[in-house]
C-alpha cells in the first residue's frame, strides 16, 4: 500500500507517492495559484497527486490514504483549515473536499506540524517520541511531538515556538507583538542584523563576501566569518545567543529526547550546533544534574520532511472521513 503526501505552499503545491518504508517514490510539483478559488485550488492539487501516481505506475487503488500540510491554523481532528494568512481557507473543510474528489480518506495539518512529524516517522527524530523542531527560515516555525504524537492545542493554534518572547518590549513581529524569537532568530533577522553591522563597519570583510548589501541571504555572516571578518563573528555570536535563548525556553519546558533544528540556517551544522551546545549546556534547567539531557540536531529530509509527514498523518486520526 502507497501513502500521498501533499504540501501546500503559497507558491507551489508538491505531492509524493510514498511506499511503506517511507520512501518517495515519485513526486509532482504545480504552482498552486493562491488566488484562485477555493475549489480550483483543490482540483490542481488532486491533480498534482494523479500526476504523481501517474509517473510511479501506481493506480488509485493502491492508496491508503491522502496527507495533506497546510500553512495555516488546521483542525486536524475535523479535517478542517480553520485560517490560513496568504490562501482564502476559512474554516475550509479541505479533507472532506479532497476525500470527495478521490474517495480516499484525508488528513489535513499545519505544514510546520507535518514536516515536524517526516523528521520523527522517517528523520533525524527517527525512534523519539519527545521531540522539538525548530526551523530557521524567513519565519520561526514550530513543531512539537509528545509521546509520538503532534501537539498542537486545544484549537489547533498551538506550536508557535516563534512567537515567544525572548526580548521584553523588543524588535518589532509580523505577529503584532515585540521580541519574539522570529524577530531575532529568523534568516529574514540575521539578514537584518547582517545588513546593520555592514553598516557599521565599512571596512568589513562581509563587504567582500557580499559587494551588493541588498544580496545578503542567511550564509553571508557565518562565511564572512570563516574568512576571519570580526564584525562577522560578532553578528553570528549574537544571533546564536538569541536562538540559544529560545531554545533554552523550549527544553525548559519540554525537556524533549531530542531538539532538532531545521530551515535554511540549519545547513551551517556543527557550526552552528557546537555553540548551542556550549549555551544549552549552562542554561538549561538541571544542566548541572546527573540526568538525561536533550540531543541537539539538524533535520536530515529538507524539503521531503513536508511530503513524508503528510503521507503518514493517517497514523494519527481516526478515520473520520472514509469513501464517498
Ligand atoms: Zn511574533
Amino acid at each position: 500500500m502507497y501513502q500521498i503526501g501533499i504540501d501546500l505552499g503559497g507558491t507551489f503545491i508538491k505531492a509524493g507517492v510514498v511506499d511503506e518504508q517511507n520512501k518517495i517514490v515519485s513526486k509532482k510539483m504545480v504552482e498552486s495559484h493562491v488566488d484562485a478559488d477555493v475549489e480550483g485550488l483543490c482540483t490542481r492539487m488532486v491533480q498534482c497527486a494523479v500526476d504523481a501516481l501517474t509517473e510511479a505506475g501506481v493506480t488509485m487503488d493502491e492508496v491508503g490514504s491522502i496527507g495533506v500540510g497546510v500553512p495555516g491554523a488546521v483542525d486536524a481532528g475535523r479535517g478542517v483549515v480553520v485560517y490560513c494568512s496568504n490562501i482564502g481557507f476559512r474554516n475550509t473543510p479541505l479533507a472532506g473536499i479532497i476525500s470527495q474528489k478521490t474517495g480516499k480518506p484525508v488528513y489535513v495539518q499545519n505544514d510546520a506540524n507535518v514536516a515536524a512529524y517526516g523528521e520523527v516517522v522517517a528523520g533525524a527524530a527517527k525512534g523519539y517520541k519527545d521531540v522539538i523542531v525548530v526551523t530557521l527560515g524567513t519565519g520561526v516555525g514550530g513543531g512539537i511531538i509528545i509521546d509520538g504524537k503532534i501537539y498542537s492545542g486545544f484549537n489547533s493554534f498551538g506550536g508557535e515556538l516563534g512567537h515567544t518572547v525572548i526580548v521584553h518590549d523588543g524588535e518589532p513581529c509580523p505577529c503584532g507583538r515585540r521580541g519574539c524569537l522570529e524577530s531575532y532568530a529568523s534568516a529574514t533577522a540575521l539578514i537584518k542584523q547582517t545588513r546593520i553591522s555592514m553598516r557599521n563597519h565599512t571596512e568589513s570583510r562581509l563587504w567582500n563576501i557580499c559587494p551588493d548589501i541588498s544580496k545578503i541571504d542567511g550564509k553571508t555572516a557565518f562565511d564572512a566569518m570563516r574568512a576571519g571578518s570580526k564584525a562577522a563573528t560578532e553578528v553570528v555570536n549574537q544571533y546564536i545567543n538569541y536562538l540559544g535563548c529560545g531554545l533554552t525556553n523550549f527544553i525548559n519546558i519540554f525537556q524533549p529526547e531530542i531538539l532538532l533544528i531545521g530551515g535554511g540556517i540549519s545547513k551551517e551544522g556543527e557550526t552552528l550546533l557546537e555553540p548551542l551546545r556550549k549555551i544549552l549546556s549552562v542554561e538549561t534547567y538541571g544542566s548541572s544534574m546527573d540526568a538525561p539531557k536533550t540531543k541537539i540536531g539538524v533535520c536530515t529530509l529538507r524539503n521531503d520532511a513536508g511530503t513524508i509527514g503528510a503521507a503518514n498523518l493517517h497514523n494519527l486520526y481516526e478515520s473520520f472521513i472514509t469513501k464517498g
